[in-house]
């Protein structure tokens, strides 16, 4: 076919062979998003999916893969450099600062869903546009808050029905932290430079931290008796990281600390933390996050710290497809209306608009041939409940009325057939 949909895209629908592209999983995950930011008192920010390129650049930091390879950058007819967003913390910082929002509360949490691009080599469980949901909490430098975070990440997953899920969280510490360490790293590394591989090589000068997040074995074995950056955290630091680990263990939740965890982003200080599963191949990661102190100020905002995560949806659902959690059913109609001939398909389609104006989910076939046929198709799309109307049904004014799961059928005055089916169906549901 000429109109191909590009690569590392793909279609949310109704109905497809690969589950994590059926439209009812992702309902299904979004509305359990929505309780979980509900339950913890988040609030929802849309920002639009495209923003001034240097935003992004600023926000996630030059150096990082995300602004240096993979932006979607394009010109406006005006020709400002404009690119679709790759993330979603950057332009909620934006969206804060513009709108003054730290006018309105001191704790300022909110949340995100929505498409991020980023052109990277699509594979297994990494897509050129994918879907996150995020948090951001900005307002106060609090371990609580970081572990506030973290649990929520963590309930999500509960919340799912996930299992073999592991924690990992490592500190950053402050901008001392890392400058002495940078220095002891590259002291380290110096002499097997030429062991390094390609893009850590390229990393030596530009961002050596981000050689730790190398996946070379080559690298990774080299790094093994590498400095260890906890071993260089300032005083606060040190005790912002004790206090964490300290909450995580009082509120039960299960960790380990990996060293060499830094994350994508330039931004983030402190607390870094990510979700992996071992269940996703080489693209394990589920969600991760961590505190940032100076990324409102940096981008010319107010000088408040903040923290948050994202989490990849798409990887969510492969894993939750993978272990076989519970989905609920999809929705499907009600009542599914037959008529066989004109003068009933004229009654019907009457029927079914009132139907629907008293919010029962209800449809109708306009074609049918045959009756056996039409009920073949209400079981296809699950409909409970169908309402036969031929040529019998019109002559005696009685309704056949089939429930499809008990079999169970009565035929129904016409007199009485709103009446009858608004009672099922609010019976049903709890309503009446
Ligand atoms: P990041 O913004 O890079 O910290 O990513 C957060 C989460 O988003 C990851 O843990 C993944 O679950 C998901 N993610 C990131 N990049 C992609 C991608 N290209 N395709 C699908 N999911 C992604």
């Amino acid at each position: 076919m000429e109109y191909q949909i590009p690569k590392g895209l793909y279609d949310i629908l109704p109905f497809s062979k690969e589950e994590f592209k059926l439209i009812d999983k992702w309902q299904y995950l979004e509305s359990v998003i929505f309780k979980l930011a509900e339950d913890y008192n988040y609030e929802e920010i849309r920002t639009p999916i495209f923003e001034k390129t240097e935003l992004f650049v600023r926000g996630v930091g030059e150096t990082s893969d995300i602004a240096s390879k993979e932006l979607y950058t394009f010109l406006d007819k005006a020709k400002r450099s404009m690119s679709l967003r790759p993330e979603g913390t950057a332009s909620i910082m934006r969206s804060f600062i513009e709108n003054s929002l730290n006018q309105h509360k001191k704790l300022n949490k909110f949340f995100y869903i929505g498409p991020m691009f980023r052109y990277d080599r699509p594979q297994a469980g990494r897509y050129r546009q994918f879907y996150q949901f995020g948090i951001e909490v900005i307002g106060k430098k609090s371990p609580e808050i970081d572990v506030e975070t973290i649990d929520m990440l963590i309930n999500l997953f509960k919340r799912l029905e996930l299992k073999n899920l592991k924690l990992i969280i490592n500190s950053l510490g402050d901008a001392d932290t890392r400058k002495n360490y940078k220095k002891a790293l590259l002291e380290y590394l110096k002499p097997s430079f030429e062991k390094l591989s390609k893009d850590s090589k390229e990393r030596f000068e530009k961002n050596p931290l981000r050689i730790l997040d190398s996946k070379e074995s080559s690298d990774k074995e080299l790094l093994i008796n590498a400095p260890k950056i906890l071993d260089f955290l300032s005083d606060e630091a040190k005790d912002h990281f004790e206090k964490v680990k300290d909450l995580l263990e009082k509120l039960s939740i299960e960790y380990v600390i990996d060293t060499n965890l830094v994350r994508g982003l330039d931004y983030y200080d402190d607390t870094v933390f990510e979700v992996v599963s071992h269940e996703l191949g080489s693209q394990n990661s589920l969600g991760g996050g961590g505190r940032f102190n100076t990324l409102l100020k940096s981008l010319n905002g107010p000088d408040l710290p903040g923290v948050g995560f994202a989490c990849g949806m798409e990887r969510i659902l492969q894993t939750m497809i993978k272990q076989e959690v519970y989905f609920p059913q999809k929705k499907a109609p009600f009542l599914f209306i037959i008529p066989t001939t004109d003068k009933a398909k004229e009654f019907a389609f009457i029927l079914t608009k009132e139907l629907r104006h008293h919010k029962i989910p209800t449809d109708i076939d306009l074609d049918t041939k045959k009756i056996q046929k039409s009920i073949g198709v209400a079981d296809k799309i699950g409909a409970e409940n169908i309402l036969i109307l031929a040529e019998d049904e019109m002559t005696s004014k009685k309704a056949t009325y089939k429930n499809l799961k008990t079999r169970e059928q009565v035929a129904v005055d016409f007199d009485n057939l709103k009446t009858f089916i608004k009672d099922k169906y609010y019976k049903l549901k709890g309503k009446l």
